[in-house]
C-alpha cells in the first residue's frame, strides 16, 4: 500500500467529476421533488385545490425557466428531456418544411460536426421517417471545435433547418452565436434553426430571444434536478407540431400529464439562478478559478498531459485531457479505483473507442483514443475542487508504484516485477519476461505502442535488458524491436528479428538448437516456419540438462503458429501450409502438451492456451498432433480455413481464421451474498483481485488478499499448473475481466473458478 497523503483515509470518499453525463440532484431540489409526491401531489389538470396548488408548480417554474434564457415572448414547453426537445424541433420544422418542397431543388439538413448525437441521429430519422430525403451534412468545425462560417454561409441557403449547440458536452467548447445567427440569416431567413442548449444552463448567459434562434433544449439533469424533465424554448411565431398528443397538456403543445415532481426539482434550481432563493452555486469567475486548479493538479501528476481543447472558448466546467501512454480505459480504471468518476470522452463503439468531437476538430488520433473528460457543475464547492486535487496526485503516485510513469517525483515504493507480463494492444500481444534475481529481462514481439511503457519500465525496475526479439517479421503491424535494441543493444549482433548471433547451441532430441540464458532459465529458439518462412518460435525453459531429456517449457512465444482458437494464416506469398505441418508437430514434440503457449495475437481475450486446450476445441490441430491427417490433407483443409478470416464485425482478421469451438464457458457467478455465504462454507475458497497493481492499491475489498493483475494472469496459470483443484473467486472493476480470465482458467483445466458478478461496481468495500 502506499501511504494516504494527510488526510486522506481509506475507503476514499467519492469525487463525482461527470456532471456533463450527470449531475446528483441537490438536496433541495430532492426534498421540493419529494413534496410533489408526498403532499402536493395533484394533477395539475384538476381544478380542485390540490390540482390548482400543483398547477402553481408548473406556472413558477415556466416563469422562471423564461426569465433564465431571456424567453421574451418566446414559449417554454415542459418535455421528459433534451432529446425529446430535439425531437420536437425538428419534427416541427421538417414537418413543415415539407408542405411546401420543390422537386427540382435539393436541400439540406445542417448539423455541427461536435452535436450530441441525438441530434445527427434524429435528422436522419425523421428526415426519412417524412420522405423529405434530404442531405443530412455535417458542419465542419475548426482545431478549437469552432463551427465553420464559411461553410454555413454556402450551406444554408438550401437547408430546411441548421441544428448547432451552444456548448459541446465532452470540451466545454462554446459558439459564438451572435455570428452564427448573422451568418445564417445573412444567407437564409427563413431556415429553422434549433441550438442544444443542454451544457450550457447555469454556465452561460443566454437571451434568446435577442437572437433568431426558433427552438432551444434544455435537460434538467444536467443541472441538479432529476432525470425526466427537461423543456424546449420555441420563439413567438415559429413553426410548431406536437410531438406528443393526447390530454391537451401544455396548451396542447405535449400531452401527458406533467413530471410534476421533476418540475418542482427544476422550480428550486431556477429560483437559485434567478437569485430567488438562497443559492449554493458559485459564480463563474470561481468555477475558472476551479478548473485553473484541477487542471494544475493534473499537470502535477501527468507532467505529460495535453489538453484537447483550449480554456479559452470553453466553459469552466468542463477539462477534457489525454495523457501520453495510456488508453482511456487505463486512466478510467486508475480514476474509479482512486473513486473519481470522470468520463472517457469517447463514444465506445464495437471496435475503436475514439472521440468523434476531438475527431472532428482534427486531433491526432492517440488523443481521441485516450481522451479523458472532467467536469463539474456551479455546485462545485472549493473543499471538493481541494480533494479532488490531492486525489488527482495521489492516483497518478499509484501508477508511479507501479512503474508504469516516471513523471512523479513523488514516488516512494515500487512493486518489483518478476515472470511473465502479458501487454496487449488491440488483438496483439507484447510479452516481457523478468527474471528478479539477475535484474533482466527480455521482451519478445514488441508492439510500438509500448515503447514508451517498456523503456519507463526498464528504467524505473532497473531491469537490464537482454533481448528483444520478433518471432517473426509481422505483417499486420509494426515492430519497435529496432529502436528498442538501437537504445538498449546497440553492441548486440542480431539476426533481422534480433536473436543474438552469438547464442549458444543445446541439443534436445538429437537436434542442435541456438538459446541464451535469462537468469536460471534458457530461452531456445526453433525455426517453425509456416505463416511465414522467418517464423520461429522461442521457449522459455529450464536448463537443458542431457541431451536426451525431455524439455520443460515454462512458455512458447510460439507467434502466429498457434493462435487461441486458430491456426496462423498460411496464404500469404512467404507462408507454407506445409511448413505449418512440420513445425507443430515439432512444436508439439518439444513442449508437450500442457506447457503455456503464449502467441503474438490474442483476438477473443483469452490470454493463453495449451496443446490440449486447444485440440479440444480445434480438430485440424488435433489430427495434426494425433497423425491423423498427412500433409496433403492438411493442405486441402488449411487453404480451406484461410479462406475465413473474416471476423464477426465483418473485418479481416489478419493472422488466422478463428475455428472450431470458441463458444464462451460458463463461469459460475457470485452476487456479494452467494459470496459471503460460500465463505462461510468450510470450501477454503481463494479470492483474486485481477486489477492492475495500481488499482489496487489505491482501494480493494479486504477480504480480497491476492493481487493477480490482468497483465500476470498467464504467470499465475503457470505458478498454480498443479493445484487446479483450488477453489477460486475473481474480482475486477466490473465484473468483465474477471469473467474473462475465469473462462481462460476453466479452459486450461482449472476446476472451480467462479467470479464476482458486477465486479466491485456492484460490491461496495
Ligand atoms: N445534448 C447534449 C449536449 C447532451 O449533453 C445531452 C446529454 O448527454 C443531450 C443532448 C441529451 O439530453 P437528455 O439526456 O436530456 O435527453
Amino acid at each position: 500500500m502506499i501511504n494516504l497523503p494527510n488526510g486522506l483515509k481509506q475507503p476514499l470518499s467519492l469525487i463525482y467529476l461527470d456532471a456533463n453525463a450527470t449531475t446528483q440532484v441537490l438536496p433541495q431540489a430532492a426534498s421540493a421533488a419529494l413534496a410533489t409526491m408526498e403532499t402536493l401531489f395533484g394533477n395539475p389538470s384538476s381544478s380542485h385545490i390540490t390540482g390548482l396548488q400543483a398547477k402553481r408548480i408548473i406556472d413558477e417554474t415556466r416563469q422562471q425557466a423564461k426569465n433564465i434564457i431571456g424567453a421574451g415572448d418566446g414559449n417554454v414547453i415542459f418535455t421528459s428531456g433534451a432529446t425529446e426537445g430535439i425531437q420536437t424541433a425538428i419534427l416541427s420544422a421538417l414537418h413543415h418544411a415539407k408542405k411546401s418542397l420543390d422537386s427540382s431543388k435539393e436541400y439540406c439538413l445542417l448539423y455541427g460536426a461536435t452535436e450530441h448525437k441525438a441530434v445527427p441521429e434524429s435528422l436522419k430519422h425523421w428526415n426519412k421517417i417524412l420522405e423529405i430525403n434530404a442531405e443530412v451534412k455535417a458542419i465542419p468545425v475548426n482545431e478549437v471545435g469552432q463551427l465553420d462560417m464559411d461553410f454555413i454561409a454556402k450551406e444554408v441557403p438550401n437547408a430546411l433547418m441548421i441544428c448547432t449547440m451552444a456548448v459541446n458536452n465532452e470540451t466545454g467548447v462554446y459558439q459564438d452565436i451572435h455570428l452564427l445567427d448573422q451568418t445564417i440569416r445573412a444567407n437564409n431567413k427563413d431556415t429553422a434553426w434549433m441550438v442544444d442548449c443542454v451544457q450550457a444552463l447555469g454556465k452561460t448567459d443566454l437571451n434568446l430571444a435577442n437572437t433568431s434562434i426558433d427552438y432551444a433544449v434544455f435537460s434538467g439533469h444536467k443541472l441538479y434536478a432529476p432525470k425526466g424533465i427537461g423543456f424546449m424554448y420555441v420563439k413567438e411565431n415559429s413553426l410548431f407540431t406536437p410531438f406528443i398528443a393526447g390530454g391537451g397538456q401544455e396548451s396542447g403543445l405535449r400531452s401527458g400529464t406533467e413530471n410534476l415532481p421533476g418540475l418542482a426539482a427544476l422550480n428550486v434550481i431556477f429560483s437559485m439562478l434567478n437569485g430567488n432563493s438562497k443559492t449554493i452555486f458559485t459564480t463563474l469567475k470561481t468555477l475558472h478559478i476551479f478548473r485553473q486548479q484541477i487542471a494544475a493538479a493534473l499537470t502535477q501528476a501527468f507532467p505529460e498531459i495535453v489538453f484537447n481543447h483550449s480554456f479559452e472558448n470553453s466553459v469552466p466546467t468542463t477539462i477534457n485531457f489525454a495523457i501520453p501512454g495510456f488508453s482511456s480505459k487505463e486512466i478510467m480504471d486508475l480514476f474509479d479505483a482512486a473513486n473519481i468518476r470522470v468520463s472517457s470522452g469517447s463514444a465506445c463503439s464495437s471496435k475503436v473507442a475514439r472521440s468523434f468531437v476531438l475527431d472532428a476538430m482534427g486531433l491526432p488520433v492517440w488523443q481521441s483514443e485516450s481522451a479523458i473528460r472532467m467536469s463539474f457543475g456551479p455546485a462545485m464547492t472549493q473543499q471538493q475542487i481541494d480533494e479532488a486535487c490531492t486525489r488527482i496526485v495521489f492516483a497518478a503516485q499509484a501508477l508511479g508504484q507501479s512503474c508504469l510513469t516516471t513523471d512523479t517525483n513523488i514516488i516512494t515504493e515500487k512493486t518489483a516485477l518478476e515472470g511473465l507480463l502479458q501487454f496487449k494492444v488491440g488483438g496483439s500481444c507484447s510479452w516481457l519476461y523478468v527474471d528478479k534475481k539477475t535484474q533482466s529481462a527480455i521482451f519478445i514481439d514488441p508492439l510500438p505502442e509500448l515503447t514508451e511503457r517498456l523503456k519507463t519500465l526498464l528504467t524505473c525496475q532497473g531491469l537490464n535488458l537482454v533481448a528483444v526479439i520478433d518471432t517473426h517479421g509481422h505483417g499486420d503491424h509494426q515492430s519497435c524491436r529496432g529502436s528498442l535494441a538501437d537504445d538498449y543493444l546497440a553492441q548486440q549482433q542480431t539476426d533481422m528479428l534480433g536473436w543474438p548471433v552469438n547464442s549458444n547451441t543445446t541439443i534436445v532430441h538429437g537436434k542442435h538448437y541456438p538459446y541464451i540464458v535469462l537468469g536460471d532459465k534458457w530461452l531456445i529458439k526453433l525455426n517453425t516456419p509456416g505463416h511465414t518462412t522467418d517464423s520461429t518460435s522461442l521457449l522459455l525453459c529450464d536448463p537443458v540438462k542431457a541431451s536426451t531429456d525431455d524439455l520443460l517449457v515454462h512458455y512458447a512465444f510460439c507467434g502466429d503458429l498457434i493462435l487461441m482458437g486458430s491456426l496462423g494464416r498460411t496464404n500469404f506469398s512467404t507462408s507454407s501450409a506445409t511448413a505449418m505441418y512440420s513445425s507443430l508437430q515439432l512444436l508439439k514434440a518439444l513442449i508437450g502438451t500442457d506447457s503455456l503457449i503464449c502467441p503474438s495475437h490474442d483476438y477473443n481475450n483469452e490470454f493463453t492456451t495449451s496443446i490440449t486446450a486447444e485440440i479440444s476445441r480445434n480438430s485440424l490441430l488435433a489430427q495434426v498432433i494425433t497423425h491423423q491427417i498427412n500433409i496433403e490433407k492438411f493442405l486441402i483443409q488449411k487453404t480451406l480455413m484461410d479462406t475465413h478470416i473474416i471476423d464477426q464485425s465483418g473485418s479481416e482478421i489478419m493472422c488466422g481464421a478463428l475455428i472450431g469451438d470458441c463458444h464462451k464457458i460458463l463461469v459460475r457467478e457470485y452476487t456479494s451474498r452467494s459470496l459471503t455465504e460460500a465463505l462461510a462454507q468450510p470450501n477454503n475458497i481463494i479470492l483474486i483481485d485481477l486489477r492492475e497493481s495500481y488499482e489496487y492499491t489505491l482501494g480493494h475489498d479486504k477480504h480480497f488478499k491476492n493481487n493477480v493483475p490482468l497483465t500476470q494472469l498467464v504467470e499465475f496459470v503457470h505458478q498454480h499448473k498443479h493445484n487446479k483443484q483450488q477453489p477460486l473467486v475473481l474480482v475486477c472493476r466490473t465484473g468483465s475481466r474477471s469473467q474473462l480470465a475465469a473462462q481462460t482458467l476453466l479452459r486450461l483445466g482449472f476446476e472451480h473458478v467462479g467470479h464476482l458478478k458486477g465486479g466491485y461496481a456492484l460490491h461496495q468495500y
